[in-house]
């Protein structure tokens, strides 16, 4: 099998695997219960937690643990613009978002917010003239992702928070990093709000995090009883925590390294896939390089991908949870609807290997060629 949609998600690695299976099998007792057990338990809890904060340099208690980023975004878009309602109704983000932020505005408006859409230029960069103009004093807060998921645009989240703070210090700064953590370097100081999830980063599926800075409020969505955690009451999951914080430890180990790597591999299929007629190659001087979009002309990208899978190797439509869709992120970058619709993303990681890639481009050129002939 050759997997190349990471970005979609990626298998648990062994060593969090069994981070998990131990906290499962001997912390049996609940965080928030008083007796030894659950003394037990919220020690351990507690110790990953503080190793996640040590790895981001931040507080504690600046963590809350999710079941996803679509929860982390949830709660910070929506969060934010509950605690912040008697001031304003304005809410930007960008045109390079994950489809769940677009369904978080989509909510927020039907409840009275005013959403507005930076631009961007034609490499994927926000407009930061166009961000300043957005910029008013009723804006709440401000969600742009470090990443974009499709096409792997990088934005200089840093720059951003500063054009943010000087337009008005009261707006927020959210940014959805899911496609960052353990592929770039992050740094939360850089934003009010981040999004991340476990299971982009050989993470357990089923938990991520928030980050908010201290002196940020924001309103919970869920309500409920449970001491750790005034946004999310209930019992924390602690093997998830405990197998979390595994993950990210091994994440961020060697970031540069990995990502010359990853990016050796890229220019490789770029190099072998670009010359082929009816190709067009879906990348920016931002994109990261774990991520490759192309757009076929000519065959359909449902067709590729699955006569790809005769041979196990997987491949990803626009994101896993938009597939089928039209390509947002294509349409605000290039404006074109025909590539837009016949997107492919190539995902690649760390634990790519360069056999791999070699097995996947000769597999590529021949059902390329194939269904090309069959479309004469
Ligand atoms: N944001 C981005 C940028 C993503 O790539 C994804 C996953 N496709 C999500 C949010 C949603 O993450 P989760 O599946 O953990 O809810």
């Amino acid at each position: 099998m050759i997997y190349l949609d990471y970005s979609a998600t990626t298998p648990v690695s062994y060593d969090v695997l069994e981070s998990y299976l131990r906290a499962t099998k001997d912390f049996i007792g609940n965080p928030n219960s008083l007796h030894s057990l659950g003394v037990k338990t919220k020690t351990l809890m507690n110790s990953a937690i503080k190793q996640i904060s040590d790895l981001f340099n931040i507080l504690e208690s600046e963590l809350t643990f999710t079941s996803g980023a679509t929860e982390s975004n949830n709660m910070a878009l929506i969060g934010a613009c509950l605690a912040n309602m008697k001031t304003g109704n304005h809410v930007i983000v960008s045109k390079l978002e994950h489809p769940s932020v677009y369904k978080i505005c989509e909510y927020l408006e039907s409840i009275g917010f005013e959403i507005s859409y930076v631009n961007n230029d034609s490499e994927g960069l926000i407009d930061f003239d166009d961000l300043r103009e957005k910029i008013k004093p009723e804006t709440i807060i401000v969600s742009i992702c470090a990443v974009n998921s499709e096409v792997g645009v990088r934005q200089p989240v840093k720059m951003i928070r500063q054009i943010i703070k000087k337009e008005n210090p009261n707006t927020l700064f959210h940014s959805d990093m899911t496609q960052a953590i353990g592929k770039i370097p992050v740094n939360f100081h850089d934003v009010d709000l981040a999004s991340i999830s476990a299971h982009k980063i050989f993470g357990p599926k089923g938990i991520g995090l928030l980050y908010k800075n201290s002196r940020v409020k924001i309103n919970p969505l869920i309500y409920g009883s449970g001491k750790s955690n005034e946004l999310k009451p209930g019992t924390p999951p602690v093997p998830l925590i405990v197998a979390f914080a595994k993950a990210l430890r091994l994440a961020l180990v060697d970031i540069d390294k990995r990502e010359n790597f990853v990016k050796r591999l890229n220019e490789k299929i770029v190099m072998d896939i670009a010359k082929l007629d009816g190709i067009k190659i879906n990348q920016t001087k931002y994109s990261i390089p774990h991520i490759l979009n192309i757009s076929l002309s000519r065959i359909r990208p449902e067709t590729f991908i699955h006569a790809m899978e005769e041979y196990e190797i997987y491949l990803g439509t626009n994101t896993a949870c938009s597939s089928g869709d039209l390509s947002t992120s294509i349409m605000a970058i290039y404006n074109d609807r025909k590539r837009a619709i016949s997107t492919i993303r190539i995902s690649l990681s760390y634990i790519t290997t360069t056999d791999e890639i070699n097995r996947f481009l000769n597999c590529f050129n021949a059902i390329y060629s194939k269904l090309n002939s069959l479309m004469d």
